[in-house]
């Protein structure tokens, strides 16, 4: 894919760079996180990033965006959604393409089947390729860990948030699909057990990404969300999760207004660092993605901007 066609990026106001688009002729382009890629120190000096350079050079990565697929329309054109109307074998097309891209290939991809539960699955190579080049045999799950090299992580996304996990120390990993009931449930602490649980990973060692995903200025929700959020983060407000839309203009005076119409900004991205926090991943290893899926509808699918008429996205993470 030629340079020239690509969207320009919108990064999110205020935050260090932490990601970067991938280009190589021929093949479809793809996100990279800075902190998770082998860059020599000098640099990620350069990024601002005080991290630990080679710590992560045992696992591949990508986040897919748009563009380089074959499929057509509101998928157009890298879509992983299997069940809103895209046909199985752009989607499979898709899957290859990114692969090559990645380095990865289909067959040793394991697609989680969301349906925004706190469900963790352990997988292996008996797991390989289910949701991507065969049947899953497995239903109800948002996050994935292993410590199988050669096995690839597979989550789709439009607007929730991606949690990437990686122990450097144990050589294991976990990706997860954590949109606000995810949050609010906690599937951040689940993966993380789960890994303890399996691969004796202390969180100490975990360096973990949040994102790409809606940002706080594209996503407003009613009173019932927002209290959900204020009994799980008491100083949801004072902590910027929450921010109360300002009930002016048009809605003042709306007689359905008052108590019951309340709107608030939610900043799942810093929810879920809370999260992550708050299970024991230290501060300084945990990294908010500088791009949101809104912001970038012609570079990303967005659920909110599309109205639900949209593809997904799908994280790619493997041990070597
Ligand atoms: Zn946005």
């Amino acid at each position: 894919m030629d340079k020239a066609d690509i969207p320009k990026i919108k990064y999110i106001e205020g935050r260090e760079r932490t990601t970067e688009l991938v280009c190589i002729p021929g093949k479809a382009p793809f996100i990279r996180f800075i902190p998770f890629s082998n860059k020599k120190k000098s640099e990620a000096e350069t990024t601002g990033l005080t991290i630990e350079c080679g710590a992560c050079d045992f696992v591949m990565h990508g986040f897919s965006t748009r563009l380089g697929g074959v499929s057509e329309g509101i998928f157009s054109s890298m879509n992983f959604a299997s069940n809103r109307g895209d046909a199985p074998e752009n989607i499979l097309e898709n899957f290859r393409i990114m692969g090559e891209s990645l380095g990865i290939p289909a067959e040793s991809m394991v697609y989680a089947k969301q349906t925004h539960t706190i469900n963790v699955l352990h997988v292996n190579e008996y797991n390989k390729g289910m949701g991507v080049t065969r049947e899953r045999d497995f239903n109800d799950i948002d996050a994935l860990v292993t410590d199988t090299p050669g096995v690839c992580l597979v989550a789709g996304f439009a607007d929730c948030i991606p949690v990437f996990f990686i122990d450097t120390k144990r050589k294991a990993i976990g990706l997860a699909h954590s949109g606000w009931r995810g949050t609010v449930n906690d599937i951040i602490y689940e993966t993380v057990k789960k890994m303890s649980e399996l691969f004796g990973t202390d969180p100490e060692d975990i360096r973990a990404f949040v994102g790409p995903g809606i940002c706080a200025e594209h996503y407003e929700v009613g009173n019932d969300v927002a209290d959900e959020f204020k009994n799980k983060y008491p100083d949801a407000e004072k902590m910027g999760i929450l921010r109360k839309k300002d009930n002016t203009g048009i809605d003042s005076g709306n007689m359905s207004g008052g108590a019951s119409g309340e709107k608030y900004y939610l900043d799942l991205t810093l929810a879920c660092r809370d999260n992550l926090i708050n299970t024991g991943v230290p501060e300084d290893k945990v990294f908010l993605s500088d791009i949101c899926t809104c912001c970038n509808p012609e570079l990303l699918h967005s659920h909110r901007f599309t109205k639900g008429q949209r593809g997904g996205l799908c994280g790619f993470l493997m041990i070597r």
